[in-house]
């Protein structure tokens, strides 16, 4: 990998640098890998204000995620030893989601002093389930699913602020990065609050849809999502959360639409469960090396535990 600083500084912190993300999508085209970019700088590069980013966010199918951890391994991004228990994973401003793979980009600033920026690998049965495997290379015109960050519809940004810091669309001189088409991006942030409805990730859901609201209600500046390109039932909701209504009465009534859609999900298979939180993960973990640990110290325990295999039974 060329010398590049690998991550910036913008007003509301560090972030990755957006020519690293060109990179790590030219390694992974290279290695075969469909991908598409997920997250805060999707957002921003549709054309939203957002400044929760903070780490760079891949989504590939589960069954190739080795194969692109390898191949960004052989551009110089080091897996993080520290993997979900990492704290730099913690302690942003929306919680992050926890991603199947993560590396530091810039070790020096890495795990003393979280939230730090993070490269994140995620497998695309946990955020995009309902959406086909991205292309290799470029998708076709008219992809419904999948469009190139340099694509037409998506808004120029000519303002002064430095190219991380606004985004929109990319210059079509750099290297080609593929993103979710904005209304496939917004089904699917609706799914993820159908499926983690109790759970703490419905922030970050609920934050990043707000976000594709305004894109929608900016109806003179940006025409990357119109209200009519989004599927029943998605577009009802969002037609709700993009009127001044919402702002009265959101709570009662945006929930109510939620679990209507919800409903509607389950019935037709279409919604997994969800995902056991990182408290519940940690929780997990704490109690299944306590059982191990005070097992092991206690001369009264059986000499055959009932059954259940010991994990640790071969450890110093
Ligand atoms: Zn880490």
């Amino acid at each position: 990998m060329s010398p590049m600083d690998v991550v910036v500084m913008t007003p509301w912190g560090w972030d990755v640098n957006p020519d690293l993300e060109d990179m790590v999508a030219e390694a992974l085209d290279k290695a075969g890998v469909p991908y598409c970019m997920w997250g805060g700088a999707v957002l921003r590069i549709y054309g939203s204000a957002t400044t929760n980013i903070h780490f760079s966010g891949w989504v590939v199918p589960d069954r190739v995620l080795q194969q692109a951890v390898e191949s960004l391994n052989d551009e110089g991004l080091d897996t993080c030893p520290f993997g979900s228990s990492c704290q730099s994973l913690s302690g942003h401003s929306v919680p992050l989601i926890v991603p199947d793979w993560h590396c530091h980009p810039d070790d020096d600033i890495a795990i003393e002093s979280a939230p730090t920026p993070t490269l994140n690998v995620y497998k695309s049965s946990r955020l995009l389930w309902s959406l086909p495997d991205p292309p290799v290379g470029a998708p076709s015109v008219g992809d419904p699913d999948y469009m190139l960050a340099s694509d037409p519809r998506i808004p120029e940004f000519k303002d002064p602020m430095s190219p991380w810091a606004s985004r929109g669309r990319h210059d079509p001189d750099r290297y080609p990065i593929k993103i979710p088409t904005a209304s496939k991006y917004a089904g699917s942030l609706i799914k993820l609050q159908c499926r983690d409805l109790a759970a703490p990730e419905l922030g970050s859901w609920t934050s990043q849809v707000g976000c594709m609201c305004d894109i929608v209600n900016d109806v003179d500046e940006n025409h990357v999502l119109r209200l009519e390109e989004i599927q029943e039932p998605f577009r009802h909701y969002m037609s709700y959360l993009s009127t001044e209504l919402s702002m009265y009465d959101a709570p009662a009534i945006s929930m109510g639409l939620l679990l209507a859609i919800r409903d509607e999900l389950r019935a037709s298979n279409e919604l997994p469960p969800a995902e056991p939180s990182q408290f519940q993960k940690l929780l997990a973990l704490t109690i299944r090396r306590l059982k191990n640990g005070v097992g092991k110290s206690l001369p009264y325990r059986p000499a055959e535990s009932n059954g259940e295999p010991d994990g640790g039974s071969n450890g110093a």
